[in-house]
């Protein structure tokens, strides 16, 4: 039986010891060198004292030791806290003092970043340096690895003991420490396994961050039913097709954004991607045009998920075809799909009343697959949990057979002349126009209005595009007051490692009222 995730780990190096376990940069890793690497590390750090539930920190890109660094976290009961590598150094030195780690495993590129900070780390003991020169005040983790016992450390976790320490993506405001345990990951990797339907012969590919849970609760996934994984540094669309084709993959993951570039590799509808069977997406709505596209050129493969940090994967959509083969009604290719059979939704009020079928309000999530709480912050846990649900920040409403429709985030919602509006239909009614690339919309103060919709787009390469032009062709789409007022023209969105655009930096640049 599988209780932890080290379980997981055990349980595949003893039945597939010489099996893929993953990929990376052309070497393949199996299933037994896995796990005699996570142990000695686990071992490693439990010499330099390091005991259950203390907090373990990761600063690195994907790479085979962030996934040795879970690993020994999996198998010992440390707590993994991830560090988005992109973010700049006082928003990293806030999240390490927030979880405060004993050790820090880092890729030496960011030396000099840790540097800069590490006179404020007090509770930093261990330093542990791989892929590159090893400064100084760090020790070399190779090194700490070859002098690991390969049994591992003398300690285990529980099942209700916190696994990781995640934090949210920071869209809206700073980033929050989710408390995660073993039971929520194995509830989440199980939800996985069995509604993709995977299989010991699968092989799914990931390059979106495994700081974030997105990547990591499929991995787990895959790593639950004996799969492997064919792990990228970072997205580069060719060498994602290329790999595609070289390793068989079965199975990849990508943020809308990531989608589009890789339908826009020169030869893809050439290239043999007959191996795989899905392409699940997630993180950020994904423009119906797009998905018709790729559907097109790619046939029934995508697969929507919506989940967050806190409450693991909530929804899935699969179904964008219908029993004869022709392409679902563009209504349901634009929802986030079905509860999973681990989830109950509710959707409600301002009031906290629950609202009837097809009336937008806040999503209320309860799953199997819920954090326990946010990390030293209860005061943000007490109003995000309350009786058991989770308060997403989602605003969307289901129809009559369940299925979930996202229409913005409470935070992003636009209100002009007393109505609300949903950025996100007035974002799809923005994209249907042919020569848009990307496209967001936000909120500027208004004497009159309150707010007005402003676009921020990006049009097709080498196509002139006027103002007036694209909110004319909104009309026909959308009621007139949800029609944008302005139109910015931007090379590029601002966005984040997870591909959501990121408005509050578009809000700073571009959120000003017109003079
Ligand atoms: P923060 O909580 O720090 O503001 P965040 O909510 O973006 O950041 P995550 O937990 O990484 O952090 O993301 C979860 C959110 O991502 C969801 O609440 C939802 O708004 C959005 N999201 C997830 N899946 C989808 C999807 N399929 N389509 C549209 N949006 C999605
Ligand atoms: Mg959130």
């Amino acid at each position: 039986m599988i209780d932890t995730l080290g379980d997981v780990l055990r349980n595949n190096a003893y039945k597939f010891p010489n099996e893929n376990a993953y990929t990376y940069s052309g070497r393949h890793v199996t299933f037994a060198q896995h796990a005699e690497r996570a142990n000695r590390l686990a071992s490693g750090l439990w010499k330099r004292g390091i005991r259950r539930q203390d907090r373990v920190s990761i600063l690195a890109q994907n790479t085979l030791e962030f996934m040795e660094a879970y690993g020994a976290c999996e198998l010992a009961g440390y707590i993994a806290a991830t560090v988005n590598w992109r973010l700049a150094p006082p928003e990293i030195l806030y999240i390490l003092t927030d979880s405060t780690p004993r050790v820090l495993i880092f890729e030496a590129q960011y030396a000099g970043v840790i540097e800069q900070i590490r006179d404020r780390l007090p509770h930093i003991e261990t330093y542990l340096c791989f892929g590159g020169a090893v400064p100084a005040w760090a020790e070399d983790y190779e090194a700490v690895l070859a002098a690991g016992d390969v049994e591992g450390a003398p300690s285990r976790p529980t099942p209700d003991d916190i696994m990781h320490l995640i934090y949210t993506s920071g869209t809206t405001g700073r980033p929050k420490g989710v408390m995660r345990t073993h039971r929520a990951e194995i509830a989440i990797g199980i939800l996985m396994a069995t509604e993709l339907g995977l299989i010991v012969s699968d092989r799914l590919q990931l390059m979106m961050p495994i700081f974030h849970v997105g990547a990591r609760f499929l991995q787990i996934g895959v790593h639950i039913r004996g799969g492997s994984v064919v792990l990228h540094r970072e997205f580069k669309p060719a060498e994602i097709v290329e790999t595609i084709v070289r390793e068989r993959v079965t199975m990849t993951h990508m943020a809308p954004t990531m989608v589009q570039a890789v339908l826009s590799v020169a030869g893809i509808d050439e290239a043999d991607l007959s191996s795989l069977h899905t392409i699940c997406y997630s993180a950020a709505p994904m423009p119906v045009p797009l998905l018709k596209r790729g559907l097109k050129l790619l046939g029934p493969v995508f697969l929507q998920l919506y989940g967050m940090t806190e409450g693991g994967g909530t929804t899935l959509h699969k179904r964008q075809h219908k029993p004869d083969g022709t392409p679902e009604e563009i209504k349901l290719l634009g929802s986030v799909g079905q509860a999973a059979p681990n989830v109950d939704i509710r959707i409600i009020d301002e009031a906290g009343t629950e609202l009837p079928v097809g009336e937008p309000g806040e999503i209320l999530i309860k799953t199997t697959s819920q954090m326990l709480g946010y990390w030293n912050n209860s005061a943000a846990t007490i109003s995000a949990l309350r009786d058991g649900w989770y308060y997403t920040g989602d605003l969307g409403y289901l129809d009559e057979q369940g299925f979930l429709y996202l229409v913005d985030r409470k935070k992003d919602m636009i209100i002009s002349g007393g109505e609300n509006i949903y950025s996100r239909e007035v974002e799809e009614a923005l994209a249907a126009h042919p020569d848009i690339q990307d496209v967001a919309v936000i909120g500027v103060k208004d004497e009159y209005w309150g707010e007005t919709v402003r676009a921020v787009a990006v049009v097709n390469p080498g196509v002139t595009l006027g103002e007036a032009e694209l909110i004319e062709h909104c009309r026909s789409l959308i009621a007139s007051y949800k029609k944008p007022k302005s139109v910015v023209f931007v090379d590029e969105l601002p966005r984040l490692p997870s591909g959501k655009v990121n408005k509050v930096v578009l809000r700073q640049l571009h959120g000003a009222p017109a003079a």
